[in-house]
């Protein structure tokens, strides 16, 4: 399980949740922040500072925003 960044990020990058991270897994990406799902430690400090309220539980995604989970596992395969 881990949390989601979507779609209201990819406007703002506030970046307010890289410094909350304990584990240090939100990266900056060329469109928005991902969350790395293999790191991610479900604490939800992140998504109680974001600003634009871009950061979901992975179980609470509509299926609209599903394909940002997808997203963020693509773009940590291709960075790992
Ligand atoms: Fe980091 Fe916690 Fe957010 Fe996961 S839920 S990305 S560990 S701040």
């Amino acid at each position: 399980m881990a949390f989601v960044i979507t779609s209201p990020c990819q406007n703002e990058k506030a970046a307010e949740c890289v410094t909350v991270c304990p584990v240090d897994c939100i990266v900056e990406g060329p469109d928005q922040f991902y969350i790395d799902p293999d790191i991610c430690i479900d604490c939800g400090a992140c998504k109680s500072v974001c600003p634009v309220d871009a950061i979901e539980e992975e179980y609470d995604l509509t299926p609209d925003q599903e394909t940002y989970l997808e997203k963020a596992e693509k773009f940590f395969e291709n960075a790992h």
